[in-house]
């Protein structure tokens, strides 16, 4: 996968579209297309790498630190996550699908093990619009943009 057939490259440069939670100069956050709890984000690097090996060590940073500041904008926004996934599929063996370096930010709550399953099995999207506006308005306005 190359930054010409790669749909998260689409994305950043905005010819495909999505529900996007963060941007700065060097990462991107958007609402995974179909997810397996409500407010599920992908974390992604601006430049294309497609998997941990091929990564740049402040890349894989870049996307943590966004990872955490939305990890946190869900459990106190309006999406009142009582915890919250962080996870990386690293190769096909991991379940990678797609080839562009990316992080889930998943929200949970209390005894959710049952719709977690559900959404597991059937990754439909809830209304992404409403969903993206939880999500962001969980954000601290005031470290938006921060590198
Ligand atoms: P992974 O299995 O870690 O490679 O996950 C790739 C994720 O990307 C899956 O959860 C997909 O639902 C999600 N995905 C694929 N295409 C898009 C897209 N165009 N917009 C948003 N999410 C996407
Ligand atoms: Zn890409």
């Amino acid at each position: 996968m190359t930054t010409d057939d790669c749909p998260f490259c689409a994305i950043v440069r905005s010819e495909s579209p999505a529900i996007r939670i963060h941007e700065d100069e060097h990462t991107l956050a958007f609402l995974d297309i179909r997810p397996v709890s409500r407010g599920h984000t992908l974390v992604i690097p601006k430049r294309h790498s497609p998997n941990l090996e091929a990564l740049p060590v402040d890349d894989g940073a870049r996307v943590f630190a966004v990872a955490q500041r939305i990890a946190l904008a869900m459990r106190r926004g309006p999406v009142a996550a009582d915890g919250v996934h962080l996870v990386v599929n690293d190769g096909r063996a991991a379940m990678q699908t797609v080839f562009h370096a990316h992080m889930h930010v998943v929200p949970r709550h209390r005894g959710d093990k049952v719709s977690l399953a559900a959404g597991l099995a059937t990754r439909r999207r809830h209304d992404p619009q409403q969903t993206g506006a939880d999500v962001r308005a969980g954000l601290e306005p005031g470290r938006e943009g921060e590198k």
